[in-house]
């Protein structure tokens, strides 16, 4: 931090303390006023201070002007005198994630989107306009609120009236800003550092009847156990290939707050997977374009663009893509996608990452989604009973997520999902060879990826020499 920032935040800190204490004290929120008064003591103390004999020196009863410089808290406090008149504020960030944790309030995240505003994102969660506007003064003592970034994650407080109680954002990695409501109704604005901290989580463990199962009992979360099974989708056929005794390893990474409260979305980082047939070891990377693949050891990518069968359980393929005789039409028509038979309620995921076009019913889709994906490319499903009760369309999805669930809806003699690949708006083969893949990573990205890897998995040199260490030694991050 150069001194020029640390003076500015020194600055900032005691505009928001006389800010909280002007308000405590019952007197004008507004500085102008506060300062015509200060002023107006000034003039009297000076008018009055030759008619009496003053045992102690009269600045100490008669505070000054606040200057708009630079001044600490401890430099306002002792214009306090010696009684604090101050209560602490009745919130506080901790307190509030601690109501979290208790089930009091919930939390909403929601990213700042490139050319919206705060005033925007507010009103898209359902914050009323008093709010709103009260939300944004506060926080425009803090920052300049037009000079937030998109991509930013806001945290919204809400009670069990879905009212808010409160808004804070890490504007940087050691700096969070919050508003929170006091029990008066007013708006307070805090600033808290270091908040919100990365954590990298490890787990080992044996698979005893199901990988999912014995995952879930090691402590892997689902979202992560649904990003390995979309991983290594094409490469391992979770039902056949796995038996007892085959052990995996699992890295991946989660946010949580100094209150305790984890947000947003867990990270799949690494996964190494111990069957009796082979041992494979797959590495998160973000190449230069933003996507998000796995690689082995090598810096090769062994994944496809999408996933073949995008259903969490067993499936069979009932219907091939190409010409048919159509079940219940009779006549030979063209199958654009797969049809892939499941029960009834069967998680449906997203085949790849991207956001969604269309969400509602279309004709003999029925319950329909359409997923835009990179490079041309989009994924349909079709004939779902439901979907996913938080999605629209723009939402963004990551490959392995939970869209919807299998249905019979529309034209379909039965549950199924009937899966479409299309590339500039014509249909493939999902199943095909012309469906784009991911590569071997080279130069200046070879060397950032394995520079990451190297620094995640104790074990990455063995991986990539192609020795393989006997058991995954325990060891903490
Ligand atoms: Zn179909």
């Amino acid at each position: 931090m150069t001194l020029k920032q640390k003076i500015h935040n020194t600055w900032r800190k005691g505009r928001i303390f006389k800010y909280q204490t002007y308000k405590k004290m019952g007197i004008a929120r507004h500085r102008k006023k506060v300062d015509l008064t200060l002023l107006l003591l000034l003039i009297l103390c000076i008018a009055v201070f030759p008619f009496f004999i003053v045992p102690k020196a009269p600045v100490e009863t008669c505070p000054e002007v606040p200057v708009p410089e630079v001044v600490s808290t401890e430099e306002v406090h002792p214009d306090l005198g010696d009684e604090p008149v101050i209560p602490a504020p009745q919130t506080s960030l901790d307190e509030i994630e601690k109501r979290v944790q208790l089930g009091e309030l919930h939390i909403e995240t929601k990213g700042l989107e490139k050319g919206s505003s705060l005033l925007a994102l507010l009103s898209q969660s359902g914050v009323p306009t008093k709010d709103r506007l009260a939300i944004v003064e506060s926080l425009e003592l803090m920052i300049n609120v037009k000079s937030l970034k998109p991509g930013l994650m806001f945290i919204l407080f809400k009670n069990q009236a879905d009212e808010i109680q409160g808004v804070s954002v890490q504007i940087s990695e050691g700096e969070t800003l919050a508003v929170l409501r006091e029990e008066d109704g007013s708006w307070t604005p805090f600033t808290a550092t270091g908040r919100v901290e990365t954590q990298t989580i490890r787990k080992l463990g044996t698979v005893e009847r199901t990988f999912s199962g014995s995952a879930k009992k090691a402590g892997v979360p689902d979202s992560v156990i649904s990003q390995i099974i979309a991983a290594l989708d094409g490469e391992v056929d979770f039902v056949s290939d796995i038996h007892p005794e085959d052990t995996f390893d699992v890295i991946f990474e989660t946010k949580v707050t100094a209150g305790g409260l984890e947000i947003g979305s867990k990270q799949l980082l690494f996964i190494g997977l111990k069957t009796h047939q082979k041992e494979i070891y797959r590495y998160a990377f973000t190449n230069k374009a933003g996507l998000t693949s796995f690689y082995d050891a090598q810096g090769r990518s062994g994944e496809k663009a999408f996933m073949k069968r995008p259903l969490k359980g067993k499936s069979r393929l009932s219907s091939p893509y190409g010409r048919r005789r159509h079940p219940i039409l009779m006549y030979e028509i063209f199958h654009h996608g797969v049809d892939l038979a499941a029960p009834k309620n069967t998680p449906i995921m997203a085949a790849a990452d991207g956001v969604i076009t269309q969400l509602g019913r279309k004709g003999g889709y029925g319950k329909y989604i359409r997923i835009r994906h990179t490079e041309g490319y989009e994924t349909a499903y079709g004939h779902m009973n439901g979907y996913r009760q938080d999605l629209k369309v723009g939402s963004k999805v990551k490959r392995g997520e939970v869209i919807g669930y299998v249905g019979s809806t529309g034209r379909s003699t039965g549950p199924h999902l009937h899966f479409e690949v299309l590339k500039n708006n014509k249909t493939v083969n999902p199943f095909g060879k012309n469906v784009i893949s991911a590569k071997q990573l080279s130069g200046f990205e070879l060397e950032q990826f394995q520079f990451a890897a190297e620094s995640l998995h104790p074990d990455f040199a063995e991986h990539r020499a192609g020795k393989i260490p006997p058991v995954p030694e325990l060891r903490p991050f």
